[in-house]
């Protein structure tokens, strides 16, 4: 019988205990604060952390964002940063990224202190993850991680295969995946023969950013497929990679576009910001 994996739903669940835990931490005298860095006004990031400000908002976290200018120099971002780190007031922060090109992505998101980098991407906690030792998550993945195990999809022993091997959702997702057992396969554009290697899948990720990107032919049957892309279709409207109806048909179970990963990306976000903050209870 098919599933359809809802995101949305799982978050809004999921939300309550988050609300009630920051509640909790506040009677204690903590209230779980956010610093988001965002450089210049572009649609999508905007959209971003417009989102992320809003959830953290309803769930009573502190939450700032900190705007600059497309033309911010990289020493004036990462004085900032480095401000923020010294700053006790601040659990968790994070830099929105795409930077602009005049800045080194790397070095900003270096300088991010590893106690408050809620999107896990300095070396330290990346380090941490592959040893199986996280101490932060990437949210993307980590989101993806929750859902599985809310719908009590089980990877152990199961055979993974991701396509896409970003920083960002790849990668990480890749060591989770790795950590709960699973056997683990990366895919990316040198692959050769993607349809075979995604055929042998019980799970399958797509985090590719192209529409239809994945057909029916490339699934096995009963396979639980998850879409991390985010795309624009040929009438502008927010589609995946899956090429949903065509694979609904051979999946067993499915993550929608939108109401799939995405509200799980912010949800995660929130609780590893709380999580920061319970260590200084
Ligand atoms: P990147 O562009 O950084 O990575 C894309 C990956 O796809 C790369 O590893 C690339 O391979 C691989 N790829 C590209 N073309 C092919 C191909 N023909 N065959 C196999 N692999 C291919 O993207 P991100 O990881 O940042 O994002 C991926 C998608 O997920 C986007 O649509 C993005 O918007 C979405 N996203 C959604 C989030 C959510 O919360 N729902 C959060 C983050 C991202 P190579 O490495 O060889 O170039």
């Amino acid at each position: 019988m098919f599933k359809l994996i809802s995101g949305k739903a799982i978050a809004q669940k999921r939300q309550e205990d988050l609300r009630l835990e920051v509640e909790n931490l506040k009677n204690k005298g903590v209230t779980p604060s956010l610093r988001v860095i965002l450089v210049g006004h572009s649609g999508p990031s905007e959209i971003y952390v417009r989102n992320k400000k809003r959830r953290a908002e309803e769930l009573g976290l502190d939450f700032e964002l900190i705007r600059f200018d497309e033309t911010v120099t990289e020493q004036e971002l990462i004085a900032s940063i480095e401000s923020l780190n010294q700053d006790q007031t601040v659990d968790a922060m994070l830099v929105q990224l795409p930077l602009p090109k005049h800045i080194d992505e790397e070095k900003v998101v270096q300088t991010v202190s590893p106690y408050k980098d809620v999107d896990g991407f300095s070396p330290i906690n990346f380090g941490y993850l592959w040893q199986n030792n996280p101490n932060v998550i990437p949210s993307t993945a980590g989101g993806i991680m929750t859902l599985l195990e809310e719908s009590e999809i089980n990877p152990a022993s199961k055979h993974v295969v991701i396509v896409g091997r970003s920083n960002i959702v790849g990668r990480p997702l890749g060591a989770l995946m790795l950590n709960a057992d699973a056997t683990v396969t990366m895919a990316h554009s040198k692959t050769k023969d993607l349809k075979s290697i995604t055929k042998q899948a019980d799970i399958l990720i797509s985090a590719v950013g192209k529409a239809h990107f994945i057909t029916a032919d490339m699934v096995k049957k009963g396979a639980t497929v998850i879409d991390v892309g985010m795309n624009r279709d040929e009438n502008d409207k927010l589609v995946g990679d899956v090429d949903f109806d065509d694979v609904s048909e051979v999946a067993g179970a499915m993550t929608p576009v939108p109401g799939g990963v995405g509200p799980m990306t912010i949800l995660t976000l929130m609780e590893q910001t709380i999580e920061i903050a319970k260590k200084r209870v």
